[in-house]
């Protein structure tokens, strides 16, 4: 372009001033034809209209010569205004490129990212500051060495393959680890831009971000998605896809896989008593005791709360399931310190296994958690594998749940009435009200099978009313027949007590009723009365206030402090079933016995012992002063019509003064 401007401008300049040579080659053709003029116009013509043709021709000629002559100047300015206006075009373009060079020159030294050329080798031509910053080499090391040199071998096969296309004409984008002067990794999104000249490509550009930072980033909010941020276990997502891809494995393989289900118990006890804070360090703990105990391979995650869950492969028997789950009951029952609390904690494991409890994450998952839950029903600490039973159980708990909906409608649900005697009188002082569910193809289903599943849909709240106002109204039946004196005994469910509404509804059924409040005893269990202290003495006062009497029952079996019976205004303890049936089987049961009739004594409340069935039992809670005895020894639990029945067989009994014959 250079070469070719000067050329150009030379031609130009010597177009400009024409040599002398010039004009003689010009003028010498006038001069001619003067010359001939003279001899032919002049001396040789005698014809005048042969000298007038010639002289006119002459003119003629001499004046298109004029016309050319002026032509051809102008022509030439015309020629010599392009020329300088070319040469200002190229003047204009020189700069212009040159600033365009200056610009990439500046693009490519300070580009962030790494910018260089290769060769039709892949080895480096050009590299910028970022590219020898990051690969941590000067470019005279770099020059003529293979890209590929500075690639983690593992990830070579990509930048060779991308080069081999680049050099095909296509671009290409791939992402590699790069390894730098000091041996460390980085990760490279890589393009590769051929360079080509008409259709050849004699090389290739490239383009390198360092993606490391974003990596770190992005494997953080990975992290984040599937761990738990309390203990940093795998979470419930993670652990199913694990469990997904071990069932891949264990099918191909033919191996058992285990899924554990862990829950703590009592956990909620520690969170409530001391404290979130120590509950997290607690969990944080025992999240460390599970890994602990565990193979490296096997996986542990966190599923919530105070829920565990582990994923053992490769389990050859149910044996070796079953001896995980002891080292982790084992390991969980060892105290754990915690802010210089010694805390005692026990898990209830349920276990279910692949391929024989479910082929899949979804079943194998709920397996587990249904053998869990039957771990924590029988007795806690302890490990169950899943049967096929317990989905049975399940599934009827299912459908009693819908049948019990309707159950209330149709009038199936009953009242039976169990008499309570006093023991020294001998005589009926009051019946318990129990609830019997008359399903029209099941027949009477017990309580305890439907009553937790009232409470867990809230379904107690009305059947709760239906049984408070419909006992009332049969003790108002009894008293109207001459038993004014009878108490009728209402249990109270944990979700009915804590009804925010439940003194109001009391003292409305009372009214509707017209029962004396004081024949009306309220039975609530200790766990209840545990709970929220506060608020249960508050509710407990007002409910006083009503004069309606409060029991506890199933005393003992709540594992409570008996601080409580102080603050509470209650007036009865019923001693629980399952230590009257240990009497004359177990003297630490009798002694038990002995001491809570004595305490409430002494706290002045009445004691009544609940299922009592032998004479034996009778006498020996005679001897320790029990006041009331409620249990089969006297009658079980009859329907309203046959408690006139009861009563009179009570009358008689008592006639004939003989009731240890009973
Ligand atoms: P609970 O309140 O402790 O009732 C006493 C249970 O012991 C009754 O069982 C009764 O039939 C049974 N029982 C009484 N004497 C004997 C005996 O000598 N031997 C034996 N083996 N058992 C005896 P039931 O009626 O099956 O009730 C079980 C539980 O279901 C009740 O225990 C109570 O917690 C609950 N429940 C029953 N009716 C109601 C109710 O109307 N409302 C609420 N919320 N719960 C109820
Ligand atoms: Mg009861
Ligand atoms: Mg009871």
């Amino acid at each position: 372009m250079d070469r070719f401007h000067k050329e150009t401008l030379k031609e130009v300049h010597s177009a400009k001033y024409l040599t002398s040579w010039h004009y003689i080659r010009f003028f010498s053709l006038y001069i001619y034809i003067l010359i001939i003029f003279k001899f032919t116009v002049l001396d040789i013509a005698q014809d005048r209209f042969m000298r007038i043709g010639l002289c006119t021709a002459f003119a003629l000629l001499f004046f298109r010569q004029i016309f050319m002559w002026r032509d051809n100047r102008q022509l030439l300015r015309t020629y010599h205004s392009l020329n300088e206006q070319l040469e200002d075009k190229v003047n204009e373009g020189i700069q212009a490129l040159s600033k365009s060079e200056q610009q990439y020159k500046t693009l490519f030294e300070n580009h962030p990212d790494a910018v260089f050329s290769l060769d039709m080798s892949g080895n480096f031509q050009s590299a910028n500051t970022s590219c020898m910053e990051i690969l941590g080499y000067t470019f005279e090391e770099l020059n003529g060495q293979s890209f590929l040199n500075y690639v983690v071998e593992d990830d070579q096969y990509m930048a060779r393959d991308a080069i081999r296309q680049a050099k095909t004409g296509l671009s290409q984008t791939f992402e590699v680890r790069a390894c730098d002067k000091e041996k460390e990794f980085s990760y490279l999104q890589v393009t590769l831009i051929p360079t080509l000249v008409g259709n050849k490509t004699i090389g290739m550009y490239g383009i390198a971000r360092d993606t490391t930072e974003l990596k770190q980033k992005q494997r953080q909010v990975e992290h984040m998605a599937f761990h738990d941020a309390l203990t940093s276990l795998p979470n419930r997502r993670k652990f199913e896809n694990c469990l997904a891809e071990a069932l891949k494995t264990a099918t191909k393989r033919e191996t058992m896989t285990a899924v554990l289900f862990i829950d703590l118990d009592r956990f909620k006890k520690v969170n409530d008593r001391l404290g979130h804070d120590i509950g997290d360090l607690l969990l944080i703990e025992v999240s460390k005791r599970l890994q602990q105990s565990l193979r490296s391979k096997d996986i542990v995650a966190r599923q919530g709360g105070d829920e565990f869950t582990v994923l053992l492969t490769d389990v050859f028997s149910q044996q070796g399931a079953a001896l995980t789950a002891e080292r982790l009951l084992e390991l969980l029952n060892e105290p754990i310190y915690v802010s210089g609390n010694e805390l005692k904690i026990t898990p209830s494991i349920g276990i279910a296994l692949h391929p024989s409890h479910g082929t899949n994450v979804t079943k194998l998952m709920k397996n587990a958690d249904i053998a869990m839950y039957r771990a924590k029903a029988s007795g806690k600490n302890k490990y169950i594998f899943y049967s096929q039973e317990m989905s049975d159980v399940e599934d009827e708990k299912h459908f009693l749940e819908g049948e019990l909906n309707q159950a209330l409608q149709n009038n199936e649900l009953v009242l039976h009435y169990q008499p309570q005697v006093n023991m020294e009188t001998h005589e009926i002082i009051g019946f318990e009200a129990l609830l019997r569910w008359k399903h029209p193809k099941f027949g009477m289903v017990s309580p305890a099978e439907f009553i937790p599943i009232a409470e867990e849909t809230g379904l107690i709240i009305p059947i709760g009313e239906w049984i408070l106002r419909t006992a009332c109204q049969q003790a108002i039946e009894w008293h109207d027949r001459g038993y004014a004196h009878l108490k009728v005994g209402v249990n109270l469910s944990p979700l009915q007590f804590n009804q925010s509404n439940l003194v109001e509804l009391v003292s409305s059924i009372l009214e509707e009723t017209k029962l004396p409040a004081h024949l009306l005893d309220l039975e609530i269990t200790e766990g209840v009365a545990m709970k929220k202290e506060e608020q249960v003495i508050k509710k407990l006062n007002q409910l006083k206030r009503l004069n309606v009497q409060i029991s506890i029952d199933d005393f003992g079996t709540g594992y409570s402090s008996l601080s409580y019976l102080t603050k509470y205004p209650i007036h009865t303890l019923k001693i629980a079933r399952e230590f009257i049936k240990e009497i004359q089987n177990n003297p630490q049961e009798e002694a038990i016995i002995s001491s809570i009739i004595m305490m409430a004594k002494n706290l002045q409340l009445t004691v009544i012992a609940e299922g009592v069935e032998t004479n034996e039992q009778w006498s020996f809670l005679s001897r320790q002063q029990c006041d009331q005895i409620q249990g089969f020894y006297i009658s079980k639990p009859v329907d309203a019509d046959k408690v006139w029945d009861v009563l009179l067989s009570n009358r008689i009994k008592l006639a004939s003064k003989n009731m240890l014959s009973l």
